[in-house]
């Protein structure tokens, strides 16, 4: 089991298989770019499985597939398939771009649960916000997604003049179709200006959406990373996530892993378990779960915690290199 010094138990782990992406959303990236991982450094398929086995035996039961642009790493229905036999869910956040072109060979690898990013219902937005001309793209995963009855969930990064003004289209959508919307406050990870010009909290967004929708139900889930709603009658709900806030973490349950193989055991961290070198020095199965016990023991209270005593400055490095 996977218990941490507060009494938390750990299930769910966000895996990031790439830094690499194939646009260049202004609160996560600069335009050019960041230092992006060789291939070599990256964790390869055996060496994630070889995790993997561990992971599970530690009673990790949830995996969600991110980067970086999951799509982007070669072969992923491989990896999804792998992961597929071992976790019981398994889900993926993805940009959608190249969704249309993998959706059967992940559906049959075993994957339909989505967590889709689209920030705006704008095509000349996305554009403006992404830095690449994919809303059709992105659109038409979201239709295909709809039409095959995944599991939708949209993540909306809010942010003051870009798309705060579609708080209300988005909830619009939650009222048409069987989805989720999850708003997300924009945090400081994006190697560049930090966010903080376009920050909206997550009481002001509440506050926009009660004012037209005054009937808003709270239904929220235990260790759910988002505080969730539904307006009477619509046929999905809505989530807001105080990303930045923080006001969550007392029942956090998540480890992260980045693309060159780091486990981290909050967004925030800067110091994790490096497991690239031990995984390739080959690591047994016992001593890298108890390695893994150890460092998760050590997770502090919020992520106010770890910032505070593992954080140097105030802007993060990008976001692809974590995982959101
Ligand atoms: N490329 C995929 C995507 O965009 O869905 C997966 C990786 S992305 C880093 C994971 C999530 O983090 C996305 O929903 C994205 O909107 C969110 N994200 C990225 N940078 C963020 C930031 N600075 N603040 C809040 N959320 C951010
Ligand atoms: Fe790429 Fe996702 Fe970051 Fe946008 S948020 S640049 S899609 S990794």
């Amino acid at each position: 089991m996977l218990l941490d010094q507060h009494g938390r138990q750990l299930t769910y782990l966000r895996l990031a298989v790439t830094d690499r992406c194939n646009l260049r959303c202004r609160y996560c990236m600069p335009a050019g770019g960041i230092d992006f991982a060789p291939r070599s450094e990256l964790l390869t398929y055996d060496e994630i499985f070889h995790l993997a086995d561990v992971l599970a035996e530690l009673g990790i039961t949830k995996v969600r597939l991110t980067g970086g642009e999951p799509l982007a790493r070669r072969d992923l229905p491989v990896l999804v398939q792998g992961l597929a036999e071992r976790f019981p869910t398994l889900a993926m956040t993805t940009n959608g771009v190249l969704l249309p072109q993998y959706l059967d060979e992940l559906a049959a690898a075993g994957l339909t649960t989505y967590n889709l990013s689209l920030d705006t219902l704008r095509p000349d937005r996305f554009f403006r916000i992404t830095r690449r001309d994919e809303y059709a793209a992105t659109r038409r995963a979201l239709e295909l997604l709809l039409e095959r009855g995944c599991n939708v969930k949209i993540n909306v990064v809010v942010m003051r003049g870009q798309n705060d003004d579609e708080l209300l289209d988005f909830v619009a959508l939650t009222q048409e179709h069987a989805l989720d919307v999850r708003f997300i406050e924009a945090m400081p990870f994006n190697d560049d200006d930090g966010n903080h010009d376009v920050f909206v909290s997550y009481p002001e967004m509440l506050d926009r959406i009660r004012l037209a929708h005054p009937e808003l139900v709270q239904c929220s889930e235990q260790g759910s990373s988002a505080v969730i709603f539904r307006v009477p009658g619509a046929r999905g709900r809505v989530g807001i996530i105080p990303a930045y806030s923080r006001s969550l973490c007392g029942s956090c349950n998540r480890l992260r892993l980045t693309p060159k193989g780091t486990m981290l055991n909050c967004l925030y961290s800067t110091k994790g378990l490096e497991l690239l070198p031990l995984l390739r020095a080959g690591i047994g199965q016992y001593e890298l779960a108890e390695l893994i016990q150890a460092y998760v023991y050590g997770k502090y209270a919020t992520g106010h915690e770890t910032e505070r005593r593992e954080q140097q400055g105030n802007i993060f490095a990008s976001m692809t290199s974590i995982g959101g």
